[in-house]
């Protein structure tokens, strides 16, 4: 279905949301016969049906298991379980399922333009921090071009748009990965790989063959974290283009078709002309933004694909100069009493927590919500001597504080049994009372914020809000 002609051609929808109504709108608007499904029956998706079938878009609500007849395709939302039973009928009935990267990887040049490629990150943490570096390094080699994916950009809008852009950088969730059967990036980076979502995927083989689609049919570089063999074994086992390279990003000195560092400098022995015997200086590890271990294994991951894709060392430098972090990464919100208070909202699994964790000598933790099936005995090991205090809230805390208990029981632990709006307050306040001047409050809650609050955002401004609120107290 590479050049479909989507005159008459049925294709079933699965999902209103932010990929599905855009989704049904453009093949509606190509000519196909469109069908949205969707398990949903409440006011909001009422009045998203009604403006879909006022532009001839067919939806039936509060029934997401069953395939319309003469279904040809359903292109699906990615965070669609794969176990649903609509996916068992299509594969009965011998009808593909795209997700919404694999219809905008369809889509491309449908226009008649020559596409641009797609240099791809995928991962369990990093990715959007990678993916923005990576288009900043990009923009100051002048090339035209965006940060899109899942990330708040849509790639259905950066394929069709109007605007020509050279190449553009790419985030991928594992989800979409695993509903984007015949994506072919020039080169894709793989950051880490680390449990998270096992309960959508099944297992962490599943999950790991789902990132490692990634590097499926790459043209240049298949780039892989030297400290995680995990994404290295991806790229031996990907079916890719006669020519492309692995190439793997270290924290210590790069060895040949690697990037490291080096005294303090960001090097690359992997795209020069003579790498048994030359390394090229790209920037200063001062130069990223914030300069903590993880966040440098990120910016020599963007650096790998963008010298990948020719871009000059300077470039590298300027983008990387350029860059500023989003909302809630490792974010400084204040100093209130000689005690630091960072906002880590975004540390949404353990994996993540455990890198910012690791970037501070003494700690009060507040962490908790939903744990999504993970367990918690590595994380406290890791970080258990530099633990002054935790405090925990949200859903699954108890999970937390039996690590705790296991791992390290003479750290004080204050158990928020309170969900509502004020809790965050409290857990500042309470972070407040065990820290003593020089250490660090960290919001890195290791877990999903669904439970107590919209989104991981809305967490980190209750945060911020708390703290701002202390800091006007004592101030
Ligand atoms: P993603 O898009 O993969 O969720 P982000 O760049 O938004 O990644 O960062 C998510 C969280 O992961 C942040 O809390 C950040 O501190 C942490 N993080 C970022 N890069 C890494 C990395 N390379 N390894 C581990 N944790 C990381």
């Amino acid at each position: 279905m590479s050049n479909v002609d989507w005159q008459g051609k049925h294709v079933t929808v699965a999902g209103l949301g932010v990929s599905g109504i855009p989704a049904a709108r453009v093949l509606h608007g190509l000519g196909a016969v469109v069908t949205v499904v969707n398990d949903g029956d409440d006011e909001r998706s009422r009045a998203q049906a009604a403006e879909l079938e006022a532009q001839g878009i067919a939806v039936r609500l509060g029934d997401g298991d069953t395939l319309p007849t003469s279904t040809e395709l359903v292109v699906t939302a990615p965070g669609w379980k794969p176990g649903k039973p609509l996916f068992a009928a299509a594969a009965e009935a011998g009808v593909p399922v795209w997700g919404d990267v694999e219809l905008a990887w369809r889509l491309r040049g449908q226009d008649g333009r020559e596409p641009a490629p797609w240099l791809a990150v995928t991962g369990t943490n990093g990715k959007t921090t990678t993916v923005r570096m990576l288009a900043s390094i990009l923009e100051a080699a002048g090339l035209r071009t965006a940060a899109v994916g899942n990330i708040g950009v849509s790639l259905l809008d950066a394929v069709l748009g109007d605007e020509p852009y050279d190449v553009l950088a790419v985030e991928l969730s594992s989800y979409q990965l695993h509903w984007a059967p015949s994506l072919r990036a020039h080169s894709a980076a793989v950051l880490n790989l680390a449990p998270d979502h096992l309960d959508w995927h099944g297992s962490m083989e599943a999950y790991a063959a789902d990132k490692g689609r990634v590097y499926e049919g790459n043209r240049v570089a298949c780039v892989y974290n030297a400290a995680d063999p995990a994404t290295e074994d991806l790229v031996r086992e990907a079916d890719v283009e006669e020519g492309c390279r692995a190439i793997g990003f270290t924290l210590g000195t790069p060895g040949p078709s690697q990037l490291g560092v080096v005294d303090g400098i960001l090097v690359d022995r992997a795209f020069v002309p003579n790498r048994q015997k030359q390394a090229q200086e790209l920037a200063e590890v001062a130069d990223v933004n914030p300069p903590a271990p993880h966040n440098i294994a990120n910016a020599l991951a963007a650096a790998a694909l963008a010298r990948a894709y020719g871009v000059e060392p300077a470039a590298v430098r300027d983008g990387l100069r350029n860059f500023r972090p989003d909302p809630h990464r490792i974010e400084h919100v204040a100093d209130v009493d000689g005690v630091a208070y960072v906002d880590d909202s975004k540390a949404t699994n353990t994996h993540a927590a455990e890198a910012s964790l690791a970037a501070y000598d003494s700690i009060v933790w507040i962490a908790g919500g939903l744990a999504k099936g993970a367990t918690f005995d590595e994380l406290v090991t890791g970080c258990a001597k530099r633990l002054r205090g935790v405090v925990l809230m949200g859903a699954d805390r108890a999970l937390i504080r039996e690590a705790l208990a296991r791992h390290a029981p003479e750290v004080p632990v204050v158990d928020l049994d309170r969900t509502d709006t004020g809790a965050m307050s409290e857990a500042v306040r309470e972070a407040a009372r065990l820290a003593r001047p020089g250490d660090t409050v960290l919001m890195a809650p290791a877990c999903a914020s669904m439970d107590m609050f919209v989104n991981y955002n809305k967490r980190g401004e209750a945060f911020a809000d708390a703290v701002r609120a202390r800091a006007a107290e004592s101030a």
